[in-house]
């Protein structure tokens, strides 16, 4: 019997989700698979047991779905075993915001942030019990950049970057690890799935490279890992800045600039 946790990762059936699968399988981590596609999740589910000799469960879940997340709710909240959320299932949409629908937004909202929340929401308690396990959030560098014309894609990763910051400023006191991964573009079925061509993009990176490096930054306990990101320093110093930020917000005194009309 193994001792290491099981490992349960969301839009396991391919991309991103699938390699993390693999890669916790190769770790010899036992696995819960979530997604929609369950001929999917079952031929990987197979391919990996019997390559890595691991135990592979697999839920079939449409995570835009209320009645589908709560069997996975109950799944993290009973099931002791797994002491690792990968909270991956995502997807982007193409075109400007004008020409985007109202259902089409409500979907991607509920998949990549509500979903991410409700599944957060539903381990963190055993953890924290327990003392120990790890959250892992796929966020994106698009979270940082509305210069790059993906507004609400972009606004539901930037969620998802405040949602493990916070998270983690909360949970790590308690012995829970919290990591925010920020890919850039990488070569998975997301761009065909959003109708975008991935020959149009300038750079992709291969998504073997990407999940090990995002492996390399989880064993280091980062809390924001971003692989393309060649200077360090730079998100270092992002960050400093919005924390300086924090000692000017007065919450009494209106600005100096605010207290004239013109
Ligand atoms: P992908 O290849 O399209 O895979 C998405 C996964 O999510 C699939 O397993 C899909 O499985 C699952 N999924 C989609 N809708 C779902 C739903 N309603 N309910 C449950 N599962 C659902 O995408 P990916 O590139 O690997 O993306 C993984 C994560 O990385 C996403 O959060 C994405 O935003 C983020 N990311 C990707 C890139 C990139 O360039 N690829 C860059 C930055 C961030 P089913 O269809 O079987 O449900």
């Amino acid at each position: 019997m193994t001792t290491r946790p099981s490992v349960l990762i969301t839009g396991a059936s391919t991309g991103i989700g699938a390699i993390y699968a693999e890669r916790f399988a190769r770790r010899g981590h036992d696995l819960v698979l979530v997604a929609r596609d369950k001929a999917r999740l079952d031929t990987l589910a197979t391919r990996l047991s019997q390559e890595s000799g691991v135990a592979v469960d697999v839920i079939q879940a449409d995570l835009t779905k209320s009645g589908d997340l709560s069997i996975v709710e109950a799944r993290l909240r009973d099931d002791a075993r797994i002491g690792i959320l990968i909270n991956n299932a995502g997807a982007a949409q193409s075109g400007s915001f004008i020409e985007q629908t109202a259902e089409a937004n409500e979907r991607l909202i509920a998949l990549n942030t509500t979903a991410l929340v409700r599944l957060a929401s539903a381990v963190a308690p055993r953890f924290v019990k327990a003392g120990e396990g790890a959250i892992i959030n796929i966020s994106s560098v698009v979270g940082l950049a509305p210069e790059f014309g993906m507004t609400v894609y972009g606004a539901t990763k930037a969620f998802v970057l405040f949602l493990s910051q916070g998270l983690s400023l909360e949970l790590a006191p308690k012995g829970v690890y919290v990591q925010a991964v920020l890919p850039a573009a990488t070569r998975t079925e997301i761009w065909e799935r959003a109708g975008i061509d991935i020959k149009t993009l300038p750079e992709v990176m291969e998504v073997g490279e990407l999940v090990d490096a995002a492996l390399v930054g989880f064993d280091r306990r980062e809390l924001v890992t971003i692989p393309p990101l060649q200077n360090a320093a730079r998100w270092d110093a992002l960050d400093g800045a919005r924390q300086g930020l924090l000692s000017e917000i007065k919450q009494s005194q209106v600005a100096q600039r605010y207290q004239t009309a013109s």
